[in-house]
């Protein structure tokens, strides 16, 4: 059932910050509904969810006229600039934004119908080539372009890590995407105070709390068959 899985992550998240000195709160946890139906979503909600992650935009779009604001949705795939003005609508985080165009594109979106849309950027730690996501070296210029848009808000950093077997072998990605946060949150003079660490899924988000990670982002532990 899924109120019992949620109930079961919820445990796995507490003793992971348990494990790091971390009060419980300190992490919030994203249901990914991409596979789930609306009564799945709405079954979740039900049992506590509070963040929806979606992602494709027209999946979302079909959901929301649905379920609306019960929950907030996030987007954590890929989004094209051509479906900007629907994610604007109807998220709260967009985690995936990967390139200044696109972050100029959500601003313009976000202006139209008079939003501050939060964003975190969307980094590839692990160099993978099949993953979005921008080089970490990418983001002080993404910072100085973006950091003065009046309609976005940049809140944090996302990173999806590899798939492993062995959740320890991707600890690294999650230390370095830590790591970056913390730089450009200490460099001077200061030019944004990241909060948001996306970090962690269902087969790693223990590994990925350990690392600093604030946002996990669950499916399978959660709507798995
Ligand atoms: C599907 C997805 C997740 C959830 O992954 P699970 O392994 O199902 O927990 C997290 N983040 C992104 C970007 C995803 O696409």
């Amino acid at each position: 059932m899924i109120a019992e899985k949620i109930e079961l992550v919820t445990r796995r998240i507490s003793s992971a910050c348990e494990k790091s000195g971390r009060s419980a709160e300190s992490v919030k946890l994203v249901c990914v509904t991409k596979t789930a139906s609306v009564e799945e979503i709405n079954e979740a909600i039900g049992a506590g969810a509070r963040l929806l992650g979606e992602n494709r935009v027209q999946d979302a779009v079909k959901k929301y006229a649905s379920i609306g604001n019960k929950a907030e949705w996030h987007l954590i795939g890929h989004l094209q600039t051509n479906k900007a003005r629907d994610a604007v609508r109807i998220f709260s985080l967009i985690h995936s934004v990967d390139s200044v165009r696109l972050a100029k594109e959500i601003d313009k979106e976000a202006a139209r119908i008079n939003k501050i849309q939060d964003i975190l950027v969307q980094v590839n730690t692990s160099g993978e080539a099949s993953k979005f996501g921008m080089e970490p070296g990418s983001l002080e210029n993404f910072i100085k372009e973006t950091v003065l848009c009046p309609n976005i808000k940049i809140k944090g950093l996302m990173t999806i890590a590899p798939e492993a077997g062995d959740p320890e072998t991707v600890r690294p990605y999650f230390r370095a995407l830590r790591q970056l946060r913390d730089k450009v949150n200490g460099s001077k003079p200061a030019v944004c105070n990241l909060q948001l660490l996306s970090m962690g899924m269902s087969g790693d988000f223990e590994v990925a709390i350990e690392e600093g990670s604030n946002m996990v982002r669950v499916g399978r532990a959660i709507f798995g068959r």
